[in-house]
């Protein structure tokens, strides 16, 4: 899968513990509508057959005053067709966020994937499905998870019929250093109770009309 990783910075709600950018500003341009333009283009040109909205913030903040970004965002998606699990269709999108389900009136139920960013075992109740997407839990491991907390989590998942997927990535620092947290045990369950994240800049990254293989590259000094 070729993924496209739109980063947007429509600010944050800085809940997220591990947060790193809370004290200083976000360094990725602030989105626009028209930074849009060139998405497109951008899907085809590299061939592109899956597109993900994350951030620089939480894509979801304040999500009434961007109605208008989202709107164009699923046009340009729903006109990219693309050949994907062995048939054409419009270019699944993947949305990542730490807002769980009901509180952000963002309509989940358009993606082919949600990715919620959790931060404790109890925010996964209030996770559920909204239409046919595929629901996936991702936890960022920090230095006091214990396998306890870990095993926790993996059960609930797999009891639950409205998650479906479950990831664990490390912490990465402010000097884009990933953390060690339980390792081998995170990696003794990849692929059987989870997916074990490691980090690594493979995707291409949109922001604003830029391409770029690389995250930082977007990180900017802005006011
Ligand atoms: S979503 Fe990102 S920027 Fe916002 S609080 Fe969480 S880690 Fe920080």
């Amino acid at each position: 899968m070729k993924y496209m990783s739109v980063i947007t910075n429509f600010g944050c709600h800085y809940k997220c513990p591990y947060c790193i950018v809370k004290e200083n500003n976000l360094h990725i341009p602030r989105t626009t509508l028209s930074g849009l333009d060139n998405l497109e283009e951008a899907l085809k040109e590299n061939n592109c057959d899956i597109v993900s909205i994350s951030g620089g913030g939480d894509p979801l903040h304040e999500y009434e005053k961007h109605i208008d970004w989202y709107r164009k965002f699923f046009g340009i998606a729903h006109k990219r067709n693309v050949f994907f699990n062995g048939s054409m269709r419009p270019i699944p999108v993947e949305m990542h966020t730490s807002y769980m389900t009901d509180e952000t009136a963002f309509p989940f139920y358009d993606c082919y994937r949600v990715v919620y960013h959790a931060n404790s075992i109890d925010q996964l109740s209030q996770i559920r499905r909204t239409g046919n997407e595929i629901v996936r839990a991702v936890f960022v491991v920090t230095a006091d998870y214990t396998i306890a907390d870990i095993m926790d989590i993996a059960l609930f998942v797999k009891n639950s019929t409205g998650i479906d997927e479950l990831s664990f990535r490390q912490l990465v620092d402010d000097k884009y250093t990933e953390q060690h947290y339980l390792e081998d045990y995170l990696r003794m369950g990849h692929k059987k109770l989870w997916w074990y994240i490691e980090q690594n800049d493979y995707n291409l990254y949109y922001a604003e009309n830029e391409v770029s293989g690389r995250y930082r590259d977007f990180e900017k000094e802005v006011l």
